[in-house]
């Protein structure tokens, strides 16, 4: 029953394990993808830092290679003396006008003097006007180099006509010392054409790398500013993006790798499916195991529970039980009693077709659940006719038979209380004989509550000995005299008394009935002990009768207690001769071979039982005491008759009137017994009753 929870647990594990598994892998997975994407994002962005840092240092570099050709051109003695003086502008012609018509380091130059005009200036060799084409941004970075003559040029960006052009100028200066007056400036002019442009791209290792007016979307961009700080002009060049370009080329492969990966992920998915089908099955055939019977293949006590417990209120259950079950099973062996109780299971099945549950509750007991608007008694009635008929097995006709006891399902009523009440139902059923039916009440349980009870009680008062033993004398109809007694059991407990009809039975059917005669039979010889002319009648009960060792046991104690065989009269109804006739038989032969009388009690109630008289040796016959209080003298008539047809003395029990007594006499009945003569007295009142003069004259 428990098997199946470790089985749930151990399911619910393998669920857990795949999901890790899963959880783990889609970690691995996105981590995967996010250091591809990081690391191309990575180098995007580095490969985009350096090219910017190379374009800066590009353009650092030909300021600074203009700046070293200014100052090697401005600070020069020769210049110094030559320029302002008589012939400035044929020496600024000669050495520098023309030289700038074609001359790789600058494409212009201008001397400017220290009031910021203009002394000579030249463009690819002809005569320019710098502060006209330039504006006054021009003369303001000359001033500023004639103000503060210093060996730092002035480099700045300029549009000469349509082309961004880099400015340098620096005061012209004697080698050594310092100028005496403000000082005329030197200004070369280098136009950044196309091929500039491509030559620098080239040393600095900028693919792509242009000079325009305008940024280039989705382009790297380096501003070239005027004076005032605005763009002048945008260096622009494409991004290398080395990071996409890999993951562009390793693309492939990753889609390959994903791919795999999904693979991989599939095959997980499926084996932990697998393993969760499987072990879900084996956690089902565990339940299954747990509800269910081996032998049948019906539920068990446990499933049958389960079901009572998922059944709607008003449902029936029924509990079977074979009759005889034990017998086949003793006289075939045990295969042929697993075959039967296989075809009973196979046999409950057929019994109604809305029968919902079917179980074997152990050894040969059965139940099964019914709807509440099927007859129940119908069903059990049907069950039990079933069960009746012969079952071919191995060859041989096997018979058993069932009682049934059912019950209803109440609302909020425990299973199990649902099965013992059948039980208490199945009882009866069983205590009817076999192959009945009986449904469960609560006077059931009341009566099984006191039975119990009482039979406890009845237990403890045989115990302690407190079961009395009265007698009441039995008269010779002819001269009145005291033949002899009758012992009878008394129960007088502080409740009150209790009749023999009722401890009796009881004992009977609670096992207590040996004992409880033992204690009376001994009581009884030990009290008559003193009047040897006196019978002994003892009422002895059919199982007792039926019991093997009853001879023995009695004889043993006639001989225990010295008694006189021939004086004992045992008293026996007539059921037992129908019950157990052999058994029986063999008790009274025993007993009869040691000159013990037997006296059929309540002759005339049962079945004609002539036969029975004749058969078993019978000495004596009761007449019932129904018969002589019913008032129906011919019935009584012809029974006194029939047993003194056979020869056999009569007895009339329970004579209340003289006429009873009379019509006994006259019928021929040889003795009487009855409340006329003597009810059932304690030993003390006997004593006194046959020894009337005696006991008169010890009072006195
Ligand atoms: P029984 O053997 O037929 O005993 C006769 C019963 O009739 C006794 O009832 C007795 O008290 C009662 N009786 C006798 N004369 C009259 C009468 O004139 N009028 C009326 N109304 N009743 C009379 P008791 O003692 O209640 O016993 C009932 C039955 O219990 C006995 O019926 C006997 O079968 C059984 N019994 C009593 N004692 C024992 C015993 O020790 N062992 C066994 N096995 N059965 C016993
Ligand atoms: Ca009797
Ligand atoms: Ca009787």
């Amino acid at each position: 029953m428990a098997i199946g929870i470790p089985r749930a647990r151990q399911a619910r594990q393998v669920v857990l394990a795949a999901i890790s598994v899963l959880a783990i892998l889609m970690a691995i997975a996105a981590l995967s993808i996010n250091v591809v994407v990081t690391m191309r994002d990575a180098a995007n962005s580095i490969d985009e830092n350096r090219s910017l840092d190379a374009v800066a240092s590009a353009v650092s570099s030909i300021k600074k290679r203009m700046a070293v050709t200014v100052r090697d051109n401005a600070i020069w003695d020769d210049a110094y003396a030559a320029v302002g003086s008589a012939e400035s502008e044929a020496w600024i012609n000669d050495n520098w006008g023309t030289t700038s018509a074609d001359y790789p380091l600058y494409d212009g130059v201008v001397v400017m003097d220290s009031n910021g005009r203009q002394v000579a200036g030249y463009l690819k060799g002809e005569i320019f006007d710098a502060p006209a084409a330039l504006g006054q941004d021009f003369v303001r970075q000359s001033l500023e180099a004639s103000s503060n003559p210093s060996t730092s040029a002035h480099v700045g960006f300029f549009v000469l006509g349509d082309r961004v052009t880099m400015v340098t100028t620096l005061a012209i200066q004697p080698y050594l010392g310092k100028p005496q007056s403000p000082p005329y400036t030197l200004t070369f002019f280098k136009s950044l054409t196309a091929d500039y442009i491509a030559t620098i791209a080239d040393d600095f290792q900028v693919k792509g790398l242009a000079l325009g007016t305008e940024r280039v979307p989705g382009q790297l961009d380096y501003p070239l500013n005027d004076a005032g700080g605005r763009a002048l002009a945008h260096l622009t060049w494409p991004k290398l993006d080395p990071g996409t370009a890999v993951y562009e080329r390793v693309f492939p492969q990753l889609v390959v790798l994903a791919a795999l990966f999904a693979v991989f992920l599939l095959v997980v998915i499926d084996i932990s499916r697998t393993a969760l089908r499987r072990e879900s099955a084996r956690a089902a055939e565990a339940t299954r195991e747990a509800t269910h019977d081996q032998l049948t293949g019906l539920l068990n006590r446990a499933g049958f529970i389960q079901a009572i417990a998922a059944a709607p209120a008003g449902s029936i259950v029924h509990l079977v039980d074979l009759d005889g079950f034990k017998a086949v099973n003793d006289a075939w062996g045990h295969a042929v009693g697993d075959k039967l109780i296989r075809r009973v299971g196979e046999t409950l099945g057929t019994v109604h077709e809305r029968v919902f549950a079917i179980a074997r509750m152990g050894g040969d007991e059965f139940a099964l659940i019914q709807p509440e608007d099927v007859d129940p008694q119908a069903v059990g009635a049907r069950i039990v006719h079933l069960l009746k008929q012969p079952f071919a097995i191995d060859g041989r006709t096997v018979e058993v038979g069932a009682s049934v006891g059912f019950t209803s399902l109440p609302e909020d009523t425990a299973p199990l209380e649902v099965v013992r009440r059948a039980d208490v139902a199945l009882y009866r059923a069983k205590e009817g004989g076999r192959g009945q039916t009986a449904a469960y009440s609560v006077e059931l349980d009341r009566e099984r509550e006191s039975l119990v009870e009482a039979e406890q009680r009845l237990k403890a008062a045989i115990a302690r000995d407190e079961i009395e033993v009265v007698f009441q004398p039995l008269t010779s109809a002819a001269t009145g005299k005291i033949t002899g007694v009758e012992a009878l059991a008394r129960w007088n407990p502080p409740t009150g008394p209790v009749s023999p009809e009722v401890f009796i039975p009881l004992a009977e059917r609670s096992g207590l009935i040996d004992q409880l005669s033992q204690n009376v039979f001994e009581t009884a010889l030990r009290a008559v002990a003193e009047w040897p002319e006196l019978d002994l009648s003892l009422n002895v009960s059919p199982l007792q009768l039926c019991n093997p060792n009853f001879a023995e046991e009695m004889k043993d104690l006639l001989s225990r207690q010295n008694f006189n065989p021939g004086r004992l009269i045992l008293e026996v109804t007539e059921g037992v001769f129908i019950s157990r006739p052999d058994r029986a038989r063999r008790s009274i032969t025993a007993l009869h071979a040691i000159g013990v009388r037997f006296a059929m009690d309540d002759f005339g109630t049962g079945h004609a039982s002539i036969g029975t008289l004749r058969q078993f040796g019978f000495d004596k016959v009761k007449i019932d005491r129904s018969l002589i209080t019913g008032g129906n003298d011919a019935i009584l008539r012809a029974t006194i008759q029939l047993a003194a047809a056979l020869d056999i003395p009569v007895t009339a029990e329970g004579i209340e009137t003289a006429e009873q007594a009379d019509f006994a006499r006259d019928a021929g009945c040889e003795l009487l017994q009855g409340y006329l003569i003597g009810k059932p007295m304690s030993l003390s009142k006997l004593r006194a009753r046959l020894q009337p003069t005696s006991s008169a004259a010890k009072r006195a």
